[in-house]
């Protein structure tokens, strides 16, 4: 892990002390003999555990600087949302317990590999991430395409318990899904974004854009309703029917064809 980029040196010296030191302090819950809520003694055995807390952790520094506000916007914009999601009895902590300690059950979301021309009608309704510009230094990104960016990042990040259960489902082929092509990618581009928009950038990312997209995405009634991690994709769901006809609506701009 990087130390978050401000000349001020942090409070904290990493990620971990902040939570040994200060969060456990402050979100003293029932986490023990309790339903309610879990929390994993082990948390940094779980990606998404590390990642979360690191951006609350940058977050913090940056917040604790605030002569007015601070804290206060740090709690309710972004402690007590991530946290909410890490004592989610059924979040990353699922199988873990105060009690008995980390169990290594979730694993990341199984996904297969797309072929190539998959994305191939995508391309001319999404803007072109710049390789670099004149003006500007070149574009740092670390994924090269949404494919890489959901196989090395979100799928692990994001694990879930997806077999066996109705409250969650995933599609291991989710690149079949015009719904999750669009929204993983869109996720990614802002990923790319908010990950330089130090300190509070991913953190941010998270609350505001990866958990409502995610929440849409495993819902049971969602855009993988008939798939399933088990036995794959099913290829159940149509459009929405549309009864338009020729005519009916005209513009200049109706030689346009945005079907895909
Ligand atoms: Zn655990
Ligand atoms: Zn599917």
């Amino acid at each position: 892990m990087t130390q978050p980029e401000e000349s001020t040196p942090t409070h904290f010296r990493n990620v971990a002390a902040f939570v040994d030191e200060y969060l456990r302090y402050i979100y003293q819950r029932q986490v023990t003999d309790t339903t309610d809520a879990v929390w994993c003694p082990e948390w940094w055995k779980h990606t998404e555990a590390v990642v979360r807390l690191d951006s609350l952790w940058r977050a913090w520094e940056h917040y604790r600087l605030r002569e007015t506000t601070g804290l206060s916007i740090w709690f309710t914009d972004h402690a007590d949302p991530h946290m909410t999601k890490l004592l989610d009895p059924s979040g990353p902590f699922k199988y873990c317990n105060a009690r008995h300690g980390h169990r290594q059950l979730l694993a990341p979301l199984p996904l297969t590999s797309p072929p190539r021309e998959v994305f191939d009608w995508m391309a001319p309704l999404t803007p072109p991430l710049p390789e670099s510009s004149k003006e500007k230094e070149p574009v740092d990104r670390v994924y090269a395409s949404v494919v890489e960016f959901v196989e090395n990042y979100l799928s692990v990040t994001y694990q879930r318990q997806v077999t066996d259960t109705t409250e969650t489902v995933w599609c291991p082929e989710w690149w079949r899904h015009p719904e999750a092509i669009i929204r993983l990618d869109s996720l990614w581009r802002a990923w790319e974004f908010f990950r330089q928009k130090a300190p509070v950038g991913l953190s941010e990312w998270f609350l505001t854009l990866a958990d409502p997209q995610m929440k849409q995405l495993l819902d049971p009634r969602g855009p993988f309703r008939y798939c399933s991690a088990r036995h794959g994709h099913k290829e159940l769901l149509t459009p929405l029917p549309s009864a338009v006809s020729p005519g009916m609506f005209t513009d200049p701009d109706d030689a346009r064809d945005y079907r895909v």
